[in-house]
């Protein structure tokens, strides 16, 4: 099928009494940054290495641009994986690291330097050519794992995690330069990450995992704003939600309901509580966190239950923000940043 890079369809993996992968549907297209994200265990690395090859499914099929590639060894298919470790031979240089996997495949010497270099160049490691793994930094050997990616033109590149080694600087700072480069190079980008803040990030659309399942895929925006379930709500983003009682009394009607922390105002009294096309619920601050940037309250509701309110630290100073503790507030929020979210099926 003209368009789709990866296509899975009811994919399983069991390891002994242990399920990983539930069934998975999926399909990710030509071109784009695809961020398989969840907590620790959900399945994500194993549906990755099941598209690599390194796992055979226990049950379901992989396609690769519309070919069954279920029973295929890992050379041959048409994908590359980055591991979190980089995976460099030690004793080669740069150079060579890049190149071997064109050695491999009998490409000639010469052509293998310069596609070498310009996989180098592409990462924007020009001159590092001839050192070893060793005399490089942590970001600079992730990139070199990155060029030794891109040398083979693979159509899709699968990541499990690369950015895990990385200090939060320098993680930041790779976040939108790989996104740049998959930009540039147009490769299909599957990219593993229990970070949600590095999913939003990246991401042209996000699947999100939870005990082998996945439970939404949707474009950052989608998951974030419209959560299609209690776990996505609360997995990525703080989690806020309303239900029960609270709900009822707060919104009016049974359900659960997710108000994600920045739509929320805390007004310091009862001040403001007509606001038209609002919802307002009362409380007590639980904790303040003083971030710098920005402020976050817990408030324990009067109406039972607990919110998240973040404030930007406009004209406040931690001074300020430590006086709020056990004070009486009025949360308030915009009516349509109360987000229904359904229940699991
Ligand atoms: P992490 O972010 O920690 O890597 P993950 O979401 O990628 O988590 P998987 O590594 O896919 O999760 O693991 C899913 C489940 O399968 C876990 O319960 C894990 O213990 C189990 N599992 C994975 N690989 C094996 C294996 N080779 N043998 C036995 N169990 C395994």
């Amino acid at each position: 099928m003209e368009g789709i890079a990866i296509r899975l369809r009811d994919l399983r993996k069991s390891f002994g009494e242990t399920t990983a992968v539930a069934g998975v549907d999926l399909e990710i297209r030509d071109g784009e940054f695809f961020s398989m994200l969840g907590p620790s265990g959900s399945g994500k690395t194993t549906v990755l290495r099941m598209i690599a090859g390194f796992e055979s499914p226990t049950g379901g099929t992989i396609e690769l641009a519309g070919q069954d590639v279920t029973g295929l060894a890992p050379f041959e298919r048409d994908v590359h994986t980055v591991f979190q470790d980089y995976a460099l031979f030690p004793h080669m240089t740069v150079e060579q690291n890049v190149a071997y996997g064109l050695k491999v495949r009998k490409v000639p010497k010469s052509e293998r330097l310069v596609r070498a270099r310009t996989a180098l160049a592409e990462v924007r490691l020009e001159g590092y050519g001839t050192r070893r793994p060793a005399q490089l930094s942590g970001g600079q050997r992730q990139r070199v794992a990155l060029a030794r990616a891109l040398v083979g033109r693979p159509s899709v590149l699968l990541l499990d995690e690369p950015l895990g080694a990385l200090d939060l600087k320098l993680r930041e700072q790779m976040q939108v330069e790989l996104k740049a480069l998959q930009r540039e190079v147009g490769i299909t980008f599957v990219f593993v990450t229990h970070d949600q803040e590095e999913a939003l990030t990246m991401s042209d659309r996000i699947a999100v995992f939870n005990q082998g399942r996945i439970e939404q895929i949707g474009t950052p925006a989608e998951v974030y704003e419209r959560p299609a379930t209690p776990f996505v709500a609360s997995f990525v983003g703080t989690s806020n939600l309303l239900a029960g009682e609270s709900a009822q009394r707060i919104v009016g009607t049974a359900g659960t309901y997710s108000i994600r922390p920045e739509k929320i105002r805390v007004l310091k009294d009862s001040a403001g509580t007509d606001e038209p096309d609002h919802e307002s619920a009362a409380g007590t601050v639980a904790e303040v966190v003083y971030l710098g940037d920005s402020t976050r309250f817990l408030v324990d509701l009067d109406a039972g239950g607990q919110l998240t309110a973040l404030q930007q630290n406009l004209e406040t100073s931690a001074e300020d923000v430590a006086a709020y503790r056990g004070s009486r507030v009025l949360l308030q929020w915009h009516r349509r940043h109360t987000v229904h979210v359904p229940d699991p099926r």
